[in-house]
């Protein structure tokens, strides 16, 4: 089953992934409706209609699934058990959402599925972070099992005596505690997954963190990463299909010295795949929109030598006339009001 263009997809969502999904999805012919608790949520600008509800609105919910003929999500911090009332439109489904939204559910998936994970405990009080120490060694790293994105819920041990200041710095919530992996760079793989399970692995692309933050994206990666290329997209196909995904899922990885390691997943288009739009041949907020509506995936392949995409972080956005300026640079910006700091409000990219 195909949907033809006129169909509208819903997306859970408002923020700048729902926004270049919807400006992928109208350039095929498809019109979105946006479902997002706040007020002017910026994927909204650009979309055919806007119901402003609360997540787990089991009404409202109901009113989105019969106004729309498919229904995804953008980010993954949805509760999961309101979501059943959107049946089987909901694609990729709530397992996927599940496993994604808490990392301890992640881990313990990924080392089902046989994909290498750092070595992790469970940590649900400062005794645990201890007893973490002692099993995995000194530091450790602290991270929320829910709510964390860039970098956020996430903090530094090295000692003993400072279990107790780590347990209140994430909020005294349930943590996960995490081995320091000793890494020479950090990749993602983009990997889509069609309505029959075929897929598509967009070039590994080579990230740069700065204060948990993505800054950089670079493709191709460079021949260390590029020759974790078959271990690492068999990891992600092997996610996908125990997780029965259609859509676009982003696994990011740390490249050491034996191998990839996974760090986590994102069941959803991803900041790493932003060059994508100008930078390969099918971007993928449409590949993931292909997969959804039934349609053929499209060449993920590079339409040029290189790419690299760059994040506008905060007050970096007021630079913007420079980058409208600069010959071949890319300029998008996500029409958001506040430029507060560590807020996502553009991207460039430029190819070579
Ligand atoms: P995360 O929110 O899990 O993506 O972590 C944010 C960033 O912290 C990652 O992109 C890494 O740069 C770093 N990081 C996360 N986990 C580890 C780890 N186990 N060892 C070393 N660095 C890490």
């Amino acid at each position: 089953m195909s949907l033809p263009p006129g169909s509208t997809i819903g997306i859970l969502g408002g923020g700048q992934l729902g926004r270049m999904m919807a400006l992928s999805a109208a350039r095929l012919g498809y019109k979105c409706h946006i479902l997002d608790p706040h007020e002017h949520p910026c994927a909204a600008e650009v979309s055919a209609q806007f119901t402003r509800a609360a997540f787990d609105d089991a009404e409202a919910l109901k009113r989105f699934a019969d106004a729309c003929d498919v229904i995804t999500y953008e980010f993954e911090n949805i509760p999961v058990a309101p979501l059943t009332v959107l049946g089987p439109k909901l694609v990729p489904g709530t397992r996927s959402l599940e496993v994604a939204q808490d990392r301890g559910n992640e881990k313990r998936f990924l080392e089902s599925c046989g994909v290498r994970v750092a070595p992790w405990r469970e940590v649900d009080g400062d005794g645990d972070i201890v007893a973490a120490l002692e099993a995995l060694g000194s530091p450790i790293l602290l991270k929320s099992r829910r709510y964390g994105y860039d970098g956020k819920g996430q903090a530094w041990v090295q000692r003993a005596d400072e279990a107790a200041a780590a347990w209140e710095a994430i909020g005294r919530q349930p943590a996960v505690a995490e081995a320091r992996m000793i890494f020479d760079a950090e990749f993602s793989v983009i990997l889509a997954r069609g309505r029959s399970g075929d897929t598509a692995a967009f070039p590994l692309t080579r990230n740069h963190h700065d204060g948990g933050i993505l800054r950089t994206s670079t493709v191709p990666a460079g021949p260390a990463i590029d020759a974790m290329a078959n271990e690492a997209i068999a990891a992600a196909g092997a996610i996908e299909e125990a997780l029965d995904h259609v859509g676009v899922l982003t696994v990011e990885f740390f490249a050491c010295a034996d191998g990839p390691i996974v760090n986590e997943i994102a069941p959803r288009v991803h900041n790493s795949g932003h060059w994508t739009i100008e930078g390969a041949h099918t971007s993928q907020f449409e590949q993931h929109l292909r997969a959804i509506l039934g349609l053929p995936l499209g060449d993920p392949s590079l339409v040029s030598a290189s790419a690299t995409m760059e994040n506008l972080i905060g007050p970096e956005v007021e630079r913007w006339l420079d980058y409208v300026s600069e010959p071949g640079a890319d300029l998008h910006l996500y029409g958001k009001g506040e430029a507060r700091p560590g807020r996502k409000m553009g991207h460039v990219t430029r190819l070579r």
